[in-house]
């Protein structure tokens, strides 16, 4: 969380810093500033978005060449202007904004407080910032030398970005567990939490890695480890558009991302899948196949929509491999023990790959010999990296806070995860594998033809939408589904929702059905269809108004439902890439009828990089 922007060069780096925070507002948005270089150090800074400081400093000398900007995700001390980066040092000196949590800060706190220092904010980051000024002046070395001494003394996880008054064309940057790129471009840099601030200026970048510091000038990238040591950055090429970070047409970026998803899981499936040959081809998974083929069990490992997503795999590769699978939340999977034999595979799922507890859950298991498969969407992730093998989605930048199009392309990569490994076990019929190539070949088409009737699924959605609260139910493969629904209404239109499986609704959630109460039933043809049914009998009989998601020409369900909405017939492993889609048009269409902001809902961040 916590966006994070940076520029030194030969051009105004006002507007490129502003830009970039825009860019990067979906990581938090409780307030804004930026510290500007020019005869001498210039802070703005303000609660709320982007624009808000903006308009504030509209006016006010803007000139710099070098600068960095902030846009938050309040971890110590509530959104406020005064809580706002950058933090100014008590010298008045030195600038520095931050992503992520100083863990020890309150220590550092009372050994700077004890020397007299005061502080104006609630910020962990204020308190490390004069911890290296305090460095410093004690140990009469430059801030470079000072920031590698105070890092060693922090625990937790950071990106900060310092500039110094008396060095004006200087950004020194640290990573340890929150993302930090750097783009080179000629004469100047660009420093981002993703490299969307520096599209449109350069195709370079350097990942910085974990307990690296970098040195920034204009014309100059020195980068370093923690003992001094230089180290040759690593240029990668960005893959990466301008066009892809833009709205093109859409109200929203959500609603842009819903309806890129034909072609998203169309590129995931590309240069794999080969539906009339009988092949996929996945590299990550080939390189590590005996082991795959040997795993006494598969552990999950995700958080929020990607553990969904994860929940779904379960069922596919427990019934195409045979291979016991658990699913984890990566924040309970990491603070308890858990039992990693030999030989298990951790599967890590997350969006932006960035995601801080599934990071430190996956370094843990490595530890214990675990193989780590990673399932990212942004490439050059530091989950990514860390993995020793691993598919990326290939669903493009994901800006809208609640994930759509990264899901469908991390159940795409997971169902050929699951094809290809029982192919080589030969845990499936050949009949059923080249049905399911064929049937996973057609999602895109399927998808597409969905999206036409969006507008049904509208008409729905303002129709409920002063619900209080709502109900989704699935079964089997189509769960994780209705978990999924529920939590994409609660991020996106504030009503509270709850997924359950069909059956187990029986069991304590049915007492809340009355005439005011939304069930929104996952109930595509499969093998469970007739159960599921009942279950809508179940409901309509005690007098709850039932939204269903049906297969097309199903006859059974409209007669049931007060409103359908109905999906292209798939095999049960592939109806969840159909079935998700209307739900997600479902708190689409209803937090905007809410008036909700739907690509920065409350509280939210997209990226997860504090645990
Ligand atoms: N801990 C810092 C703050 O609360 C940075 C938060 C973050 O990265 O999300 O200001």
């Amino acid at each position: 969380m916590c966006g994070i922007v940076g520029y030194t060069g030969p051009k105004e780096a006002y507007p490129i810093v502003i830009t970039g925070l825009k860019r990067l507002e979906y990581r938090g948005y409780d307030s804004t500033g930026v510290a500007l270089l020019n005869n001498g150090l210039k802070v703005y800074k303000k609660k709320g978005r982007v624009a808000d400081l903006e308009e504030s400093i509209l006016g006010k000398d803007l000139h710099a060449h070098t600068g960095i900007g902030h846009t938050r995700w309040a971890t110590h001390g509530e959104p406020s202007d005064t809580n706002a980066h950058p933090h100014v040092s008590t010298s008045g000196k030195l600038a520095m904004i931050h992503n992520g949590i100083i863990e020890n800060y309150a220590q550092l706190k009372k050994e700077l407080t004890n020397k007299g220092y005061t502080f104006k904010s609630e910020t962990d980051t204020e308190v490390l910032l004069n911890f290296i000024e305090e460095i410093r002046k004690n140990n009469q070395c430059d801030l470079e030398e000072a920031v590698r001494v105070a890092l060693k003394r922090v625990s937790g996880a950071y990106v900060i970005l310092l500039v110094d008054e008396d060095n004006p064309d200087t950004i020194i940057a640290a990573r340890k567990g929150s993302p930090l790129v750097i783009g080179v471009g000629k004469g100047e840099h660009f420093l981002g939490s993703d490299a969307s601030p520096m599209l449109e200026y350069t195709k370079e970048v350097v990942y910085v890695n974990d307990y690296e510091l970098a040195i920034v000038r204009p014309d100059e990238l020195i980068l370093k480890n923690l003992g001094n040591e230089k180290i040759t950055p690593f240029v990668t090429k960005l893959d990466m558009e301008l066009a892809a970070i833009e709205k093109g047409g859409y109200d929203h970026f959500m609603l842009k991302e819903i309806f890129e998803q034909p072609s998203t899981i169309h590129d995931c499936l590309r240069g794999r899948l080969d539906a009339l040959a009988g092949t996929i081809t996945m590299s990550g998974v080939e390189n590590n196949i005996e082991h795959f083929k040997k795993a006494p069990r598969i552990i999950i490992i995700a958080c929020g929509t990607s553990w969904h997503a994860g929940l779904v795999a379960e069922y596919i590769i427990e019934e195409l491999c045979r291979i016991p699978v658990e699913v984890e939340y990566a924040s309970e999977f990491r603070y308890r023990n858990p039992v990693i034999n030999k030989g298990d595979i951790i599967i890590a799922i997350s969006q932006s790959g960035e995601t801080a507890d599934t990071l430190v859950a996956i370094e843990k298991a490595k530890e214990q010999g675990a193989i780590i498969f990673g399932i990212v969407n942004v490439v050059g992730s530091s989950i990514a990296r860390l993995s020793n093998g691993g598919a990326y989605t290939h669903a493009g930048m994901e800006i809208g806070v609640a994930s759509t199009k990264a899901f469908t392309g991390q159940l795409a990569v997971l169902t050929m995860v699951a094809l290809k490994i029982a192919r080589e076990k030969g845990t499936i019929s050949e009949e059923r594998y080249r049905n399911l190539l064929l049937e996973l070949q057609d999602v895109p088409e399927k998808v597409e033809a969905l999206l036409k009737n969006a507008d049904e699924i509208r008409l729905i959605a303002e129709k409920y939408k002063d619900a209080k609260d709502a109900l989704f139910l699935g079964r089997g493969y189509n769960f994780p589904i209705a978990l999924e629904g529920a939590l994409k209404l609660k991020e996106i239109s504030y009503i509270h929702a709850e997924g359950y499986p069909a059956a187990e609704m029986k069991h304590g959630p049915i007492a809340l059905v009355d005439e005011n109460l939304p069930v929104v039933f996952v109930a595509t043809k499969d093998s469970y269809h007739e159960k599921i049914v009942s279950n809508i009998q179940e409901i309509k009989a005690r007098k709850g108004m039932v939204i269903a998601i049906a297969t097309e020409g199903d006859e059974t369900i409209p007669g049931l439902a007060d409103d359908v909405f109905f999906v292209p017939p798939a095999d049960e492993i592939i109806a969840p890439m159909l079935s998700c889609i209307p739900l997600q048009l479902l708190s689409y269409y209803m937090g905007v009828a809410k008036g909700v902001d739907v690509d920065k809902p409350r509280n939210l961040a997209k990226s997860v990089t504090v645990e």
